[in-house]
């Protein structure tokens, strides 16, 4: 049997290497349009500010390493048409400018998201995005080549702000560009607004309300018509699915472009499977469906897959809660259930609760506060956010384990925390929203 993969990083190479380790037999081709696989996408900012001192430790695998274990790879070669009733896909060698056919007995696809754009960016030369390996190094070549010290931020998602914060790091002058005052949407603004007073704190220059129209060599021009210095600029404003080559290939795609899957990852094809950023799945919680683009569920549906065409057919895909956690500087910021605009078409209340992170007479206690939406008719817990610069990672884990194993906000007053003044209270900051639930 063989089995094609379409994109080599996240979620194909990780369902190559589980289905490799699962099935020692089958034949596996990844197919990846671009030059790298395997790589830690996560990691990219963390390269820019220094953390990640080593860049060659961002590739997990490499063409030769995946051949090792009879994994075939062909990079610079995309998948440009895929035929689901005659199992066949079209590739094209981008490098040679060949086209062939290739027939399959199980497709996996993992194409993932491809970065938006603005139209007064397109053929700027000092224009970046941040979504690749080969992304990261022509940033890395540029700074370089061109002495560059200062650049120009766009986006208040979670990869913009991470680069503002490695880009601060690196000690380059930080200009950041938001069309609205709503920095990190998928944050409560009233828990959220430390972030432009930590950006100014940090020396960023913070200019909201406005966009870019216009790059002239160097100089960027906003739509209130100030001019201001830009000899490098970055944008992150989210991604859209990569799906267009399946148009016409017989797979269900959703409104939006997504490929539609359920608990086995198998798509409305036979034989072919979908994963990671490109995927509408459901939420685990709920069973509402989502969308939900980041690592854990592109692992996690890996193995589902791999299971599944090796003929475990009870290993299945539970759904997303969309658990996520990211630093801001000294912030550190966590949610994970539904997006705030779906919270309403729920019965709900909201309990929400402030105290320090461990015994509050420890010197260095710090203040956490995390809210959660409570489903009226049963208890559950819809949606949580924890903001705070100490501790916040431990308790949203709580909260995914918790909601994951059927725990209502009740529950959560018997927790029982592990407690000694310098971790905890004997009454934790998740105990307290038990209690205030109750
Ligand atoms: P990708 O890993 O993007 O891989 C898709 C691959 O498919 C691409 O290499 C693409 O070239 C290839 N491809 C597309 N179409 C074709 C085609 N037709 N033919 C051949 N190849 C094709 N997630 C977290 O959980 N936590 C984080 O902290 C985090 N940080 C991130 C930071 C950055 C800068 C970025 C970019 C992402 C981050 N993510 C994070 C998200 C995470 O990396 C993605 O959820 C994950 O990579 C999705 O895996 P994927 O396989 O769907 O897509």
């Amino acid at each position: 049997k063989h089995c094609i993969i379409v994109g080599g990083v996240a979620g194909g190479a990780t369902a190559a290497a589980q289905l490799r380790r699962i099935n020692p037999k089958i034949r596996i081709t990844i197919y990846e349009k671009g030059r790298d696989i395997s790589f830690g996408n996560c990691g990219l900012p963390y390269n820019i500010g220094g953390e990640v001192s080593d860049r060659d430790k961002l590739v997990a695998a490499t063409p030769e390493s995946m051949a090792e274990r009879e994994i075939t790879v062909k990079t610079y070669h995309e998948v440009i048409r895929v035929d689901s009733g005659a199992k066949k896909v079209t590739v094209k060698d981008v490098s040679g400018n060949d086209t062939f056919e290739e027939e399959y007995d199980y497709l996996i696809l993992s194409p993932g998201g491809a970065p938006k754009t603005m139209p007064a960016l397109l053929d700027v030369p000092q224009s970046f995005v941040m979504h690749n390996l080969e992304d990261l190094d022509d940033i890395n070549s540029y700074i370089a080549k061109h002495d560059v010290n200062k650049v120009v931020l766009i986006g208040a998602g979670y990869i913009g702000l991470e680069l503002i914060e490695n880009f601060v790091r690196r000690g380059m002058d930080v200009t950041f560009i938001h069309r609205s005052e709503e920095v990190y949407r998928p944050l409560e603004d009233d828990m959220g607004d430390f972030f432009i007073g930590e950006m100014k704190r940090q020396g960023v220059d913070v200019r909201l309300n406005t966009e870019i129209v216009e790059v002239d060599g160097n100089v960027a021009t906003l739509d209130n018509g100030e001019e201001i210095d830009a000899p490098m600029i970055v944008a992150g404003i989210g991604i859209l699915p990569r799906t267009e080559f399946l148009k016409d290939s017989g797979i269900e795609l959703n409104d939006d472009g997504f490929i539609c899957t359920g608990e086995t990852g198998r798509t409305s094809a036979e034989c072919v499977y979908a994963l990671g950023d490109a995927i509408e799945t459901f939420y685990q919680h709920t069973g509402g469906k989502t969308t939900v683009a980041l690592a854990w569920g592109a692992h996690r549906m890996a193995y589902v897959i791999a299971s599944q065409i090796s003929g475990n057919e009870d290993v299945e895909f539970e759904g997303l809660l969309g658990t996520n956690i990211m630093r801001f500087f000294d912030y550190d910021i966590a949610t994970l259930g539904l997006r705030q605009h779906e919270v309403p078409g729920y019965d709900h209340f909201i309990v929400d609760h402030r105290q320090r992170n461990k015994a509050g007479y420890m010197d260095g206690s710090v203040p956490i506060q995390v809210r959660i939406y409570v489903s009226k008719p049963d208890g559950k817990i819809l949606r949580a956010a924890v903001v705070g610069t100490e501790g916040v990672d431990k308790r949203i884990d709580i909260l995914a384990a918790h909601i994951r194993l059927g725990g209502t906000a009740a529950d959560l007053a018997n927790i029982e925390v592990a407690y000694s003044p310098p971790y905890s209270s004997p009454k934790s900051v998740l105990n307290m929203l038990g209690y205030k639930t109750i």
